[in-house]
């Protein structure tokens, strides 16, 4: 087996043997006939088991799907340097918490909260783990043991069991619902506040469109009832950048400073959807509440490792700076179709020959595709695939196959068609998605990543 498979390491063939020699006994207890067929299905199933356990994670895939920012393939794509950045603090030490000019203990956060709240004039800024971590936070410092007044209309669940319910509940706090699924009006907050209320929570219906008989209270309206009673604002908005993108046919929602100005006391959003940086929770708004936040020990808890802040922080300095085209997400999501068509009709090109060898049909067409991750519902962009068809597989057997591909390329299947969209491809992967093409296509091949599940 070892002969067959040099490359696997030496810890994953040893702790693969062990658990399918563990197996086998059980199997072969079942009696004397049982035997020789477990005998001889050893040294593959070990093999299998071995590769399975060896396999780095997460592995490189390559995103055919034209989903940006696609949760299960990790969402945005990190700048390079911002990349070297979390590469450099991890491999060097840093003054992570030391103040170099009094030599005394300094502030993790600081200089990154700087950038963001210049970035987006607002008065400060905070960054922990991840979103739903900085919302857990904000309800737990502000409202532990109190009311939070959120619409039943914006109750999400955003799957990775992320239901607003349940965060509200973590936190300590009691979740008063207010209007209808479809409709919630200014009084209904009104009636809801009281003593107890600690919060006002509104929250971006990420994946979600609530259509037809519809209300919802706008931000400013709720800005100015929260502000008559005292209680804080907070919105949760999701997925958002702090780059104005309404040129590029992002709604007002998706600028987090537009926000703050309408008069969100608090915005909270993810680093690695539409901001384009790794993953985080990025707070921004008034000071005070910002202050009482960083003073909550979940803010330890929920702090960011030395490699992320280098990250973010190189992501913040980039958009300061107007590198907007350094940032992969904005690249993106900014670029014209028609330089996507020509990546698209390239592939087409390269996968030509293969194609007519295999029995494949490949053919452009216009492709429209969600941001993803959760982002912004009923939003689609324009793009190019190619659509596949084989005489040999079906769509889902295809789409299968290449998943299971040496490099796996992840793909669409619609109706009846293989699309392999290249909003999301870059030059660099044209290559690899035809080698794994081709692996894909010839019968009888063993899949790469099949048994995974065994
Ligand atoms: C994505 C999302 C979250 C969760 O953000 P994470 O960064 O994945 O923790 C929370 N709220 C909304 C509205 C979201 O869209």
């Amino acid at each position: 087996m070892r002969e067959r498979a040099p490359a696997l390491a030496d810890w994953a063939v040893t702790a693969a043997a062990r658990a399918v020699l563990a197996e086998a006994r059980e199997r072969a207890a079942g009696g004397p006939d049982a035997v020789p067929a477990v005998l001889a299905s050893l040294g593959a199933a070990a093999e299998r088991r071995a590769r399975v356990l060896a396999r780095p994670s997460p592995a490189r895939v390559i995103n055919a799907t034209g989903i940006a920012l696609h949760t299960n393939l990790g969402r945005a794509l990190l700048a390079p340097q911002a990349a070297a950045a979390a590469a450099l603090a991890a491999t060097t030490y840093g003054d992570l918490e030391l103040d170099l000019a009094t030599g005394r203990r300094g502030d993790r956060l600081g200089a990154v909260a700087n950038k963001l709240a210049l970035l987006a004039d607002a008065e400060a800024a905070l960054a922990v783990n991840n979103n739903a971590g900085a919302l857990v936070l904000a309800v737990s410092a502000l409202a532990t043991g109190r009311e939070v007044i959120v619409s039943r209309g914006e109750l999400v669940e955003i799957g990775g069991a992320f239901r607003l319910p349940d965060m509200i509940e973590a936190a300590g706090a009691r979740l008063v619902e207010v209007g209808t699924t479809n409709r919630t009006h200014p009084d209904d907050y009104r009636r809801a506040l009281g003593p107890e209320t600690a919060l006002l929570l509104k929250v971006h219906r990420s994946n979600f469109e609530v259509r037809g008989f519809t209300a919802e209270v706008e931000l400013p309206v709720l800005a100015t009832i929260a502000r008559e009673r005292g209680v804080p604002l907070l919105e949760d908005l999701g997925s958002a950048a702090l780059v104005d993108l309404r040129a590029a046919g992002l709604p007002e929602e998706s600028y987090a400073p537009a926000r703050l100005r309408l008069g969100a006391d608090l915005v909270c959003f993810s680093g690695d959807k539409l901001f384009g940086g790794p993953q985080a929770g990025i707070l921004l708004g008034r000071a005070d509440l910002i202050a009482t936040l960083r003073r909550h020990a979940l803010a330890r808890a929920l702090r960011l490792d030395k490699m992320t802040l280098a990250a973010l922080d190189w992501t913040v300095a980039a958009l300061l700076a107007g590198g907007r085209e350094e940032i992969p997400m904005l690249r993106q999501l900014r670029e014209p179709l028609t330089a996507v068509a020509e990546r698209a009709q390239r592939l087409a090109e390269r996968i030509g020959p293969i194609a007519q060898a295999a029995g494949l049909r490949a053919v452009l067409q216009e492709s429209r595709t969600p941001l993803g991750g959760g982002t912004l519902p009923g939003l689609e962009w324009p793009s190019w695939a190619l659509a596949l068809e084989s005489d040999t597989f079906g769509a889902n057997e295809l789409a299968t196959r290449l998943r299971r591909a040496p490099i796996p390329v992840i793909a669409r299947v619609a109706g009846g068609l293989v699309l392999l969209d290249a909003r999301t491809l870059c030059e660099q992967d044209l290559e690899d998605v035809v080698a794994s093409l081709a692996a894909a296509l010839i019968d009888g091949a063993a899949p790469a990543h099949a048994g995974a599940s065994d």
